[in-house]
C-alpha cells in the first residue's frame, strides 16, 4: 500500500510537471499569437422584438491557429487573463470592432452598434478610458456606435472606481452593458448608480424556459427590473421560438441567440444585415 501511494503521488508530480510545461507553451503560443495576430472577430446578431431588426452585434474573440484551427475564448481568455496577455488582445479586439464598424458604414449598410467584451484586466489599466478615445479617433467611429460590456464581477471588484470610469466612459459617448446579469453579486442599490445603458440576462436563466418556473421568475424580475431603471434589457442564448414568446410577453427590449444567428464571420455577418 505504502509502495502503492508513492508511485501514486510520482505518477501526481510528473502530471503536475507535465501540466506546468504546457502551460508555459501555451503563454508562450499566445504571446506569439498576439505578435502575429492571429486572432479574428466573430459577430452576433442583436434583434429588436418589436421592429424584428438587427440593430446590433456582440463581437466574440477567435483564435485562428495555424494547426489547431478554430479555437474558441473559453480555452484561452483564461491563461491570457492570468498572464496579462488579455491586455494587447483586449486593445485589438476595440481596435477591430470599431475599425469594422466604421467600415460597414462606410459601405452603406445600415448602422449598428457594435458590443465588445471587456476584462477586468483591461478596464483596470491606468488610461483605459483615454486608450478607448483614442481607437475611436483614429478609427473614425461615432461613440454611440460602440458598447462595452462589463461583467457584474468586474464592476463589483471594486464599486467605487469602477462606477468613476464608466462615468469617464459615458462622458465619451460610448454606451455600457452590464454583461451576464443576475449571475454576479451586484446590490440593487449600487446598480442604480450605474450609467448602464442594458442589462443582459445571462444564458443560464434563459436555456430553461419554459421548463423551469422559477428560471422565468427570475428572467421576468430582471426585465421588470431594468425597466423600473429606465435601462433596456436583453436576453442572451435564446434558442427556441417558446423563449422568444415568452421574452416578448414579458417585455423584453432585444435577443441575441442561436435562434436569430450563431456568432459568424464579418462577411456572413454583412450577409444578415443586408438580408
Ligand atoms: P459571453 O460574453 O457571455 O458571450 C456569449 C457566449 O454565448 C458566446 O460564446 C456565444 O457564442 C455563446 N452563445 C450565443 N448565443 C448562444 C445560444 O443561443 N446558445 C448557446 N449555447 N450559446 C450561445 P463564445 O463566443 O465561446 O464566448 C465565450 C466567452 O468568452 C464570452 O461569454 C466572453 O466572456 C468571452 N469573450 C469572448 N470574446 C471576448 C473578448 O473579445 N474579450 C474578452 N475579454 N472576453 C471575450
Ligand atoms: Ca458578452
Ligand atoms: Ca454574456
Ligand atoms: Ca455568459
Amino acid at each position: 500500500a505504502k509502495e502503492a501511494g508513492r508511485n501514486n503521488l510520482q505518477v501526481f508530480d510528473a502530471e503536475m510537471a507535465a501540466k506546468a510545461h504546457q502551460k508555459l507553451l501555451r503563454h508562450e503560443e499566445l504571446r506569439d499569437a498576439v505578435t502575429r495576430e492571429e486572432f479574428v472577430l466573430h459577430y452576433q446578431p442583436q434583434m429588436n422584438l418589436k421592429t424584428g431588426r438587427i440593430f446590433a452585434a456582440e463581437s466574440l474573440l477567435r483564435w485562428q491557429h495555424p494547426e489547431r484551427g478554430m479555437i474558441s475564448p473559453g480555452e484561452f481568455i483564461p491563461l491570457a487573463e492570468e498572464t496579462g496577455l488579455i491586455v494587447p488582445i483586449g486593445d485589438w479586439v476595440l481596435n477591430e470592432a470599431c475599425r469594422q464598424n466604421k467600415a460597414w458604414q462606410d459601405a452603406g449598410l445600415p448602422p449598428i452598434v457594435v458590443s465588445v467584451n471587456v476584462s477586468a484586466r483591461q478596464f483596470k489599466e491606468r488610461n483605459w478610458v483615454a486608450r478607448v478615445a483614442e481607437v475611436l479617433e483614429e478609427t473614425g467611429l461615432e461613440p454611440r456606435f460602440l458598447e462595452l460590456e462589463l461583467t457584474e464581477s468586474l464592476i463589483m471588484q471594486d464599486v467605487g472606481t469602477a462606477v468613476a470610469t464608466m462615468h469617464e466612459l459615458e462622458a465619451l459617448g460610448v454606451h455600457l452593458a452590464i454583461d451576464d446579469f443576475g449571475t454576479g453579486y451586484s446590490s440593487l442599490s449600487a446598480l442604480k448608480s450605474f450609467p448602464v445603458r442594458r442589462l443582459k440576462i445571462d444564458r443560464s436563466f434563459v436555456q430553461d424556459i419554459p421548463r423551469d418556473a422559477d428560471d422565468m421568475a427570475i428572467t421576468g424580475a430582471i426585465i421588470s427590473l431594468a425597466q423600473k431603471l429606465q435601462m433596456q434589457v436583453i436576453a442572451e442564448g435564446v434558442e427556441t421560438q417558446e423563449q422568444v414568446d415568452f421574452l416578448r410577453a414579458s417585455g423584453c427590449d432585444d435577443i441575441q441567440g442561436y435562434f436569430i444567428s450563431r456568432p459568424v464571420g464579418a462577411a456572413a455577418f454583412v450577409a444578415l444585415l443586408a438580408g
